[in-house]
Order: C-alpha cells, then sequence, then structure tokens
C-alpha cells in the first residue's frame, strides 16, 4: 500500500475546520502575539474555557496549583499544549453527531479518546515525552468520520467489505474510496494545518514499518494505543492483550506484568477523558477486573467464558443504550425547560441546578462563591401605575442589566415574579459587594422610557458566600442567608445592599 501518495484534495469536498479551530490556529502561526491572541479566542467561548481549565486541573497533568485562567494555563502547559487541547475539543465537537445516522459517533469518540488515553500511559510507562502525542492519538481515526461524511454509501461497502472478506480497514477503504482513512485523515490535518507531529503519524498508523524516521515511535504508539483502545472497546480482548505484551517486549523489553498494570490504568483515565469531552461516559473497569468478574461467573455458573463475555458485552450494551436515549430525552427536556420566557434568563428550576452544581463544584476544589438575591422595590406600585406590559418592559431592562454586569462564568437567573439571583463562581464576600453594588448603582441611575412614561425603579440585594472552612454547607442555607439578607436591606430602607455570612 502506498501511503506516500497524496490524494487530490481538490476533487474532493473536504469538510472545512469548525471556525473557531481556524481563528485557533492563526492565532498561533502569528507568532509575535501567539499566546494572547490564542488566550484571546478561547476565552471568547465560555464552554471551551471551562474545559480546558478542567483538563488543566485534571489528573493528567497533576499540577500542584490551581489554574483559574486560560493565561495562566498557557504559562503552565505552553501554548502548543494548549492549542491541542482546544483543536481536540473542537474537532471532537464539529465531528459528533446523531448515532442512528448510521455511524456510531459516541462510540468512534470513545473509542478514539481511549486510544489517546492508552497512547498517554504507554508514553509514561516508556519515560518518553512526546509532543502532541494525545492529539495524534485522539484524532488517528478521524479519515473515518470524514469518509462516512464524503460518501456513506461507500463508507457501508468499505465496511461490509471488512467484514466479509476479514480484511483490514484500510485495504477495504482502498477498494471503494481509492485511499484510506490515514491518508485522508493525515491530509486533511495538514491542510488544517495542524503540525507534522499529528498528521504524519497518522498517515502510518497502520503501516508502522513505513513512516519517516523522525516520526517512527510515534506512529507506532499509535498503532498500540489503538489496539489497547480494542481491549476495551473490540472483541478478543486478551489476544489483543497478548500482542501487546509481545509488541513492547521486542520493542522495549517490557515485562507482560507492567504491561497488563499500564492497560489497567487506562481505563479510569478514558472514563475522565470521556466526561470532559461530553461523550456519555461507559462503565470501564480496569481490564484485569473485567477478567477477574469474569472468571468468577464461570465458576459460578458452568459457562464458557467466550459466552460469559459476550452476555456481560451484551447487557453492558443494552444498558449503554438505554442511557443513551434517556440521555438524548432529558436533554430535549431541558431545551425547552431552562429558560424564563419573558427575560431570557435562566428560570428558578434552571437555578436550583446551578446551585447545586456550583456548590458541588466548589466543595470539591475547596474554593469560594457568591449568590446573590434582587428583589425590585415597589414594583406593584409600577404595574398599579404605569401597568403590566410597563411591568414587563421594566422586569426585561433589569435582566439586561444583570446579564451585562456579570462575566461569563457567572450565571443570573429569574428566580420568582420581580426576583433575580446571580451565582459567581469563584468570588468571595469582597467580590460579590462590589458586583451586588455596581448593579444597585447602574439600575438606580437608569431611567427606562417606554412609550412617553420614564420609569424609574430601584433594587434591593442580599448576598452571601460559601465559606470554604464550612463544607458541610447547602444550598438551602445559603439561599436562606441571602434572602435574609435580602429582607434586612427591604426594612433598612430599600435600594441597598447587604449581606449575611454562611453559616451565621
Ligand atoms: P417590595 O419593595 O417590598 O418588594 O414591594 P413590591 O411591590 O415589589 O413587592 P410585592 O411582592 O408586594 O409585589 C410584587 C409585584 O410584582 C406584584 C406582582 O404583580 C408583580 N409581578 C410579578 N411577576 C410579574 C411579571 O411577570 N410582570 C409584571 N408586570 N409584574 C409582575
Ligand atoms: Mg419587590
Ligand atoms: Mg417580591
Amino acid at each position: 500500500m502506498n501511503v506516500e501518495k497524496n490524494i487530490p484534495l481538490e476533487s474532493i469536498a473536504l469538510p472545512t475546520p469548525p471556525v473557531i479551530g481556524v481563528k485557533i490556529l492563526e492565532a498561533v502561526k502569528s507568532e509575535n502575539q501567539s499566546s494572547e491572541g490564542l488566550a484571546r479566542i478561547i476565552s471568547s467561548d465560555p464552554a471551551l474555557t471551562v474545559k480546558i481549565l478542567q483538563v488543566a486541573n485534571s489528573s493528567f497533568y497533576a499540577l500542584p496549583t490551581k489554574v483559574d485562567s486560560i493565561p495562566k494555563a498557557i504559562t503552565v502547559l505552553g501554548t502548543n499544549t494548549l492549542k491541542n487541547i482546544a483543536l481536540s475539543f473542537v474537532i471532537a465537537k464539529e465531528f459528533n453527531g446523531d448515532d442512528d445516522d448510521g455511524f456510531k459517533f459516541n462510540f468512534f469518540w470513545r473509542r478514539s479518546i481511549t486510544a489517546a488515553a492508552g497512547a498517554e500511559c504507554l508514553a509514561s510507562m516508556l519515560d518518553l515525552n512526546i509532543e502532541d502525542l494525545f492529539a495524534a492519538a485522539l484524532l488517528q481515526d478521524i479519515g473515518i468520520v470524514i469518509m462516512y461524511l464524503l460518501d456513506k454509501g461507500k463508507w457501508v461497502g468499505a465496511l461490509e467489505d471488512k467484514k466479509k472478506d476479514r480484511i483490514p480497514s484500510c485495504e477495504a477503504e482502498q477498494r471503494h474510496f481509492g485511499f484510506d482513512h490515514q491518508q485522508l485523515g493525515a491530509q486533511t490535518l495538514e491542510a488544517w494545518g495542524l503540525s507534522e507531529n499529528i498528521h504524519l503519524p497518522i498517515r502510518y498508523h497502520h503501516c508502522v514499518d513505513d513512516p519517516p524516521a523522525t516520526h517512527g515511535t510515534q506512529a507506532h504508539l499509535l498503532m498500540l494505543s489503538d489496539m489497547i483502545s480494542s481491549v476495551y472497546h473490540g472483541s478478543h480482548s486478551e489476544e489483543k492483550i497478548e500482542e501487546i505484551k509481545k509488541h513492547l517486549a521486542t520493542s522495549h523489553g517490557i515485562d507482560p506484568m507492567q504491561v497488563v498494570e499500564m492497560v489497567d490504568t487506562v481505563a479510569a483515565k478514558s472514563i475522565e477523558i470521556m466526561s470532559l469531552f461530553d461523550i456519555p461516559e461507559k462503565d470501564m473497569k480496569p481490564f484485569s477486573q473485567i477478567l477477574q468478574e469474569a472468571n468468577a461467573e464461570l465458576g459460578r455458573l458452568n459457562m464458557s467464558y467466550e459466552q460469559l463475555l459476550k452476555e456481560y458485552r451484551q447487557a453492558k450494551e443494552k444498558a449503554e443504550r438505554l442511557a443513551a436515549d434517556l440521555q438524548k430525552a432529558n436533554d430535549k427536556l431541558q431545551d425547552l425547560a431552562y429558560k424564563d420566557g419573558l427575560t431570557g434568563l435562566n428560570n428558578h428550576r434552571q437555578f436550583q441546578e446551578l446551585m447545586d452544581k456550583e456548590l458541588s463544584r466548589s466543595i470539591r476544589y475547596k474554593r469560594p462563591f457568591s449568590l446573590i438575591l434582587f428583589d425590585l422595590d415597589h414594583f406593584k406600585k409600577i404595574n398599579d401605575t404605569y401597568g403590566h406590559p410597563a411591568g414587563d418592559f421594566v422586569l426585561k431592562k433589569v435582566s439586561r442589566v444583570l446579564g451585562e454586569a456579570i462575566r461569563a462564568s457567572d450565571t443570573a437567573s429569574r428566580y420568582g415574579g420581580e426576583e433575580f439571583a446571580m451565582i459567581l463562581p469563584e468570588t468571595d464576600l469582597k467580590g460579590a459587594a462590589i458586583l451586588c453594588e455596581r448593579v444597585r448603582k447602574s439600575i438606580a441611575d437608569q431611567k427606562m422610557t417606554t412609550g412617553d412614561v420614564d420609569i424609574r425603579v430601584t433594587v434591593s440585594c442580599g448576598f452571601t458566600s460559601y465559606n470554604t472552612d464550612f463544607p458541610k454547607t447547602t444550598k438551602a442555607e445559603l439561599i436562606a442567608a441571602a434572602d435574609k439578607a435580602l429582607y434586612n436591606s427591604k426594612r433598612s430602607g430599600r435600594n441597598r445592599i447587604g449581606f449575611i455570612r454562611t453559616p451565621e
């Protein structure tokens, strides 16, 4: 098979990289402002920012201090690593889809993520420090998705041939497309501007005897990472483990026991990364544990080992399918149910969920956060004087002020009729007081004009903070404290702010 040959890409309608991906690549290309540009682009996408900070703080990098901003992540991990993490997320998100469509996207990314985790574990066992290995392993099979998107009919044909004639994927792909997923994936990533360290190993990950000397080790590691992934996601797991042991004994003189240990660690790492990539989690146990459990069952039921493993997998697959269906149904419901119709802010239900999440996150990472409650003063009078539609108008105006006052990681919700709530991650009482006062003043200073009337309105605020010294604090306690502080502000004259510590 000649993978040197380039596919004439101009004859193929290749997918374009996601817009934010292009921006990230451009930012790192323009050298003098690379890290600033990169930080700016990533920070413009709050979801991506959160994910990258999660990765930076995950056990993967085991950093001694918490990384709480993108510029800090760049300083600690380096522009290149950060770029690759960002691109991995962006590409994985872009090339995800509906499993029912014929391509099992979730399975594909589970497999890819386990390969990436496998590559990392392998490199660490072999004491190798290889640039871009994670991204290369993660994206090694991206050509398969692209093929599917280019021509579903041909893709199905190749899959059928592979099964029917028991030939390697690349050979089946060559038959139907005239090229294989290694070439297509590598050339696409190259065309998108990803580095050699990524696209060259990908180009040779199934023909590890051919790669250029500079990238031979990487290609070999990708091939092994793919085998490790098959241990968890394919059939014949035990044969695959034996093959991996043989390779590593021959090429690196590694003890087979060490290989089993290394493969076991891949399970937990995979689960961690899957949750970061929003890929529905799968119950992945260390391979030795799967074997042990299967053996115990075997003794008890006197069944053949293969039969048992097969049943175990079928049950797992069924549970996964059910979980995926449930997730889809939940997502739909969530979309319908989490916004307030009048103001577009999060509604009360979503507020409660955001509080749950923020509290457990803050407890886990031992970080503070604040909760502010706002209540419009004498709002009933506004309705009575100007009418209900004018009241609605004021509510919308106030919501806009709240929405504009906060950072991307903060959230504003409509707590009830004319009551609002803000959750401010990573913010203590001092920070909350500043924001609270700014919002109070900015609402008090505004003239809200509707029709020919100018309406002025004020708010009373109460806030509290989660104090890391009291990790047993509950959501109800925090809400009660903010509510009480709000009540005090009302009682002492309205249009003012106040706080109560939790616990009191
Ligand atoms: P206080 O300063 O003590 O908070 O007085 P208030 O008049 O703001 O408080 P009260 O709770 O007595 O009245 C709240 C009013 O808010 C009454 C209700 O009709 C009005 N309200 C609640 N939801 C909406 C809404 O969606 N649109 C409009 N226009 N008014 C609403
Ligand atoms: Mg009120
Ligand atoms: Mg009220």
